[in-house]
C-alpha cells in the first residue's frame, strides 16, 4: 500500500473515530455539566436557579451541535464541531467564577478538567488543542479582571492561569502523541491485512496445485491401468470378432434364425468393448503434459460419445437426449474435455439418485456462438443451493458423505476449460435443475 493510500485510509477512518468519541464526550459533557447542579447546591446556594438555568441552556447547545455531527458535512467539521460544544461549559463556568468570587471560586478546576479530558479522551487535532487550551485561559482572565467585586489576589490568579496553562501544554503534548500512535497502529492494521490477503491468495494457489497434482496421478494411474488393458484385451477381442464374422458366413448360421440372431448379439457385445477399449486408449496414451496441449482438432460430438458410453453403467435408468449442430469440429484437448463431460454427467446423476428424483434426465445442448462451441449440461435433479453456487468450483468443496467425493471435479473441470480459453458455470434452480455450461473454440 502507497503512503498515500495509508494516509486517505487512514483519514477516513479517522473521521469516523472523531465523529464516534466527539459524541460520546458530548454526552459525558451533558451528565457531567447537568450533575455539577450538586456543586452550585454546596458552594453558591444562592445562585442554584440561575446556574441551573445556564446548565441546562448549555446542555441543549451541546446536544445540538451532536446532532450538527451527522452527515458528511459534519463528518469534515468534526474536530471544529466538538472544539465548539467543548467551549460552551468553559464559557459557563468562567461566567460563574465571574459572577461569584473571581479568583477565589474554586470553579477554575472545572476548566482544567476540560483542558485535560479534552486531551485524553477526544480524538482532537493538535491545532484544536492549543486553541481550545488558550480560550479556556483567556476565558478564565477575563472573568477574573472584569469581576465586579476586582483582583483579590494577584498570585493566585497567576498560579490558577499557569495551572491552566501547563494543563493545556500538557493536553497538546498527549494529543500529538496520540495521532502518532494511532497513526501506527493503523499502519500496523493495513500491514496485516495486506499479508492475510496475500497469504489467501497463496493458500488457494497451493490448493489449486494440490488439486491438479492429484488429477495428473488420477490420470497417470487410469493411463497405466488403459495401456495394460487395452494390451490384454485388444487381441482377444480382435479375434473373437473375426471368428464372430466367420461363423456368420457359415451356412448353418444362415439358415438357423436363433444361431444368426446369437452371433450378431455377440457382434454387437465385442463392438461395444471394442469402443470402451478405444475410448480409454484416449487416456492410455497421455503423455505427461498433454493437458497443455490444447490446440488439436476433435469433434465434440464423438467426445460426448465417448464420455457416455464411458459413464453408461451409471446413466443406467437417467434419459440422456442431446442437440447438436452438424458440425462440432473444435480445438483442444479431447480427452481432458471427456473428463470434463464424464465429471458433468457423473455429478448430476449423483444428485439426482441421492435426492431420488422420480423422471431422471440430463440434456445436453450444443450450439455454435460465433465462434465458440457453448455446451450445456442440465438435469432435473435437486439443484444447488445459492450459497454453494458460488463455491461448487472451490478445491475440495463437496457436499458429498464423507469420503465419497473429494471435491476436486469441477475445480479440475474449471481449470481444463479455462486452459482452453472458455468459461465453466454453474446455473441452478434450488428444487429444480442445475445446469453447467462451458466454451470452446472452433478448428479452422
Ligand atoms: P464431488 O463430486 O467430489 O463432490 P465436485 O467438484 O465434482 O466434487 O462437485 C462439488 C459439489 O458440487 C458436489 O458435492 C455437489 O454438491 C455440487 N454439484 C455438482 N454438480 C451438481 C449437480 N448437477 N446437481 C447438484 N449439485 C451438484
Amino acid at each position: 500500500m502507497s503512503t498515500s493510500q495509508l494516509q486517505s485510509g487512514y483519514q477516513t477512518e479517522l473521521a469516523d473515530f472523531r465523529v464516534t468519541f466527539s459524541r460520546g464526550g458530548a454526552y459525558t459533557a451533558i451528565v457531567l455539566v447537568l450533575l455539577g447542579v450538586g456543586l452550585d447546591y454546596a458552594q453558591y446556594p444562592e445562585w442554584l436557579t440561575p446556574f441551573a438555568a445556564a446548565r441546562f441552556v448549555v446542555s441543549l447547545l451541546i446536544g445540538g451541535i451532536v446532532l450538527m455531527l451527522n452527515g458528511d458535512s459534519g463528518r469534515r467539521l468534526a474536530p471544529w464541531l466538538t472544539l465548539s460544544w467543548l467551549l460552551l461549559p468553559q464559557i459557563m463556568i468562567s461566567w460563574m467564577i465571574w459572577q461569584t468570587d473571581g479568583v477565589l471560586s474554586p470553579y477554575y478546576m472545572g476548566l482544567t478538567l476540560a483542558i485535560f479530558a479534552s486531551g485524553i479522551a477526544l480524538p482532537f487535532g493538535l491545532w484544536q488543542n492549543l486553541v481550545f487550551g488558550v480560550l479556556s485561559c483567556f476565558f478564565y482572565l477575563l472573568a477574573c479582571v472584569f469581576h465586579p467585586g476586582g483582583i483579590a489576589s494577584i498570585g493566585t490568579m497567576t498560579v490558577n492561569l499557569l495551572l491552566l496553562l501547563f494543563a493545556a501544554a500538557a493536553s497538546a503534548v498527549y494529543t500529538f502523541f496520540n495521532e502518532r500512535v494511532r497513526f501506527m497502529l493503523f499502519r500496523l492494521k493495513a500491514e496485516v491485512s495486506a499479508k492475510n490477503t496475500e497469504l489467501e491468495v497463496i493458500n488457494q494457489r497451493l490448493l489449486d496445485i494440490k488439486g491438479q497434482l492429484l488429477q495428473q496421478e488420477k490420470m497417470a494411474a487410469i493411463g497405466t491401468l488403459a495401456a495394460g488393458l487395452l494390451h490384454e484385451v485388444n487381441n482377444p477381442v480382435n479375434f473373437c470378432l473375426m471368428a464372430i464374422e466367420v461363423a456368420m458366413e457359415e451356412p448353418v448360421a444362415k439358415t438357423e434364425a436363433g444361431i444368426q440372431e446369437c452371433l450378431v448379439d455377440a457382434r454387437q457385445g465385442m463392438q461395444r468393448i471394442q469402443h470402451i477399449v478405444s475410448d480409454l486408449k484416449t487416456f492410455a496414451y497421455r503423455k505427461p503434459g498433454a493437458d497443455a496441449e490444447v490446440g488439436t482438432p476433435f469433434l465434440f460430438e464423438k467426445a460426448l460419445d465417448s464420455a457416455v458410453r464411458l459413464v453408461g453403467h451409471e446413466l443406467r435408468g437417467v434419459a440422456v437426449t442431446r442437440e447438436l449442430p452438424d458440425d462440432t469440429l473444435v480445438l483442444g484437448d479431447e480427452a481432458a474435455i471427456i473428463g470434463v463431460l464424464i465429471n458433468l454427467l457423473s455429478n448430476a446423476v449423483l444428485a439426482m439418485r441421492k435426492a431420488g428424483t422420480p423422471k431422471p434426465a440430463i440434456h445436453v445442448s450444443v450450439k455454435w456462438v460465433d465462434e465458440r462451441l457453448h455446451v450445456n449440461v442440465r438435469d432435473n435433479g435437486p439443484g444447488i443451493a445459492d450459497e454453494h453456487l458460488a463455491r461448487v468450483f472451490e478445491p475440495f468443496f463437496t457436499t458429498r458423505d464423507v469420503g465419497q467425493g473429494l471435491g476436486l471435479g469441477l475445480s479440475i473441470s474449471y481449470a481444463v476449460i479455462e486452459r482452453h480459453g472458455g468459461l465453466l458455470f454453474a446455473e441452478s434452480e434450488l428444487g429444480s435443475w442445475a445446469a453447467f455450461s462451458f466454451d470452446l473454440s472452433r478448428a479452422t
